[in-house]
């Protein structure tokens, strides 16, 4: 891996593609364990996390089934600030087990806002799997029970992660040059 350039900015070689999926199958690894004889959701939430959805899910030997959402943020009134709505979230939740699917946790916002919504469906447990997260960046404490790499508070792109746009297609994970 050496240096890239995305836009106008330049990105260190961070976590190459082998260091991922052995990650990816470690995870992997630790869900059909844990769900082996359950049949859990996973709900993966787009953009960002299309491309570990898809090596994490392969590797699953249990029965499962998965849905991709998206979160939209809206400006509510002015007592609710931000708003955050699932979009594409049709499955039946209620009494099923949940494994969230995300690509990085960063302040934990996200989640904060998203989970109590997921919680009002009354699905019987709920856990998370993300790849990346930020833990010294978070504002918002967010359980994280499956992860891949916790990261320094440094922007990344690559593996399903963009820079304005680009670069979710790149195998490796890239750190922003300082
Ligand atoms: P949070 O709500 O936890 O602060 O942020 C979560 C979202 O912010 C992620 O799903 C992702 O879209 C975006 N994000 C946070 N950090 C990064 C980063 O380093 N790179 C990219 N590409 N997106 C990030």
């Amino acid at each position: 891996m050496s240096v890239i350039h995305v836009h106008d900015k330049q990105f260190h070689p961070f976590l190459s593609p082998g260091q991922i999926q052995d990650r990816v199958a470690s995870i992997a690894a630790a869900l059909n364990k844990d769900y082996e004889s359950k049949k859990p959701l996973f709900i993966a939430i787009l953009n960002g996390s299309f491309m570990f959805a898809a090596d994490l899910f392969k590797r699953l030997t249990i029965e499962t089934e998965i849905c991709f959402i998206k979160l939209a943020s809206y400006k509510g009134s002015r007592s609710t600030g931000h708003v955050i709505t699932a979009i594409g979230l049709d499955n039946d939740i209620i009494g099923r087990d949940v494994v969230i699917i995300e690509d990085i946790v960063d302040t934990g916002k996200t989640l904060h806002e998203f989970l109590p919504q997921l919680y009002h469906q009354q699905p019987s447990s709920v856990r998370i799997a993300t790849l990346l997260h930020k833990s010294e960046a978070t504002v918002f404490p967010v359980k994280v029970d499956y992860l891949g790499f916790d990261i320094p508070d440094k922007f990344v792109i690559g593996y399903g992660l963009d820079y304005d746009g680009l670069g979710r297609n790149i195998p490796g994970i890239y750190k922003l040059a300082e």
